[in-house]
């Protein structure tokens, strides 16, 4: 039997704002496993942000339990929170979030910083990441020297800098056209097959998920549907 990497076991998120309270996610269970590229899709609005950023730590469930990686990371405090963000969480979004004065190469090595690599393992590490993400002659190249495409490139490169367990995506190719958002699916296919990588991604691209190996549906907060992709 293969152990799931993230468990979500009835999780509920509940905002409040003023005296409404916003249930954006319901009473979900699911079970996600390593090396597995997985959509979540849905309208505008189902909760498919939320779903995301509590997986990645960045908010906590109001009730249930998520576990990754056998840690009960919706009993951390905030401190727990961030530390596990930092070991075991790459998060890509539709902004690129690249620091413009740097050049690729050194928005992939600064997120290394934090966990006191040495100069020449980041730089070495740095270079290898974005030869896989195919931008090795792009290293020396600032953001606004690169299309959109190579921004999410850089990205990645740098979501997955640390060794993450978990690469997230919200809405990756939200600012890409569509040839270039079809590369970033086979970019992401190359690294859960040839890396073992675990993708999480929430799209509202319906064509985008034949690149997926599971599309989980989400309506107002809770999960409509959960399929496996055939592969043909
Ligand atoms: P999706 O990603 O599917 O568009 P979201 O997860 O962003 O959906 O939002 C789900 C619901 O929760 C929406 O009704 C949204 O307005 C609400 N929501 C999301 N974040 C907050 C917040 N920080 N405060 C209040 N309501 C929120």
């Amino acid at each position: 039997m293969r152990q799931p990497l993230v468990i979500l076991d009835n999780v509920w998120k509940v905002y409040r704002l003023g005296y409404t309270r916003v249930y954006a996610v319901r009473g979900v269970s699911l079970e996600l496993y390593k090396s597995e590229f997985t959509a979540i899709v849905g309208p505008s609005g189902s909760g498919k942000s939320t779903l995301l950023h509590l997986i990645g730590g960045l908010d906590k469930p109001t009730r249930g339990r998520i576990v990754v990686d056998g840690m009960e990371i919706s009993s951390f405090d905030e401190r727990e929170l961030a530390e596990y963000r930092r070991r075991y969480v790459g998060f890509v979004f539709q902004q690129f979030y690249l620091i413009p004065r740097l050049t690729a190469l050194e928005n992939v090595e600064i997120a290394m910083m934090a966990r006191g690599v040495p100069q020449s393992e980041r730089r070495r590490r740095a270079l290898k990441l974005l030869e896989m993400v195919g931008l090795k002659d792009r290293a020396y190249h600032r953001p606004g020297e690169l299309s959109g495409g190579e921004q999410q490139r850089v990205a990645i490169a740098r979501a997955l800098a640390n060794n993450p367990k978990l690469l997230l995506a919200d809405e990756p190719t939200g600012n890409l056209d569509s040839a270039t958002a079809h590369s970033i699916m086979k970019l992401f296919r190359r690294l859960v097959d040839e890396q073992g990588v675990t993708i999480i991604m929430v799209t509202h691209n319906l064509e985008l998920v034949s690149y997926c190996d599971r599309v989980i549906k989400l309506r107002d907060g809770v999960v409509v549907g959960d399929e496996r992709v055939s592969k043909s």
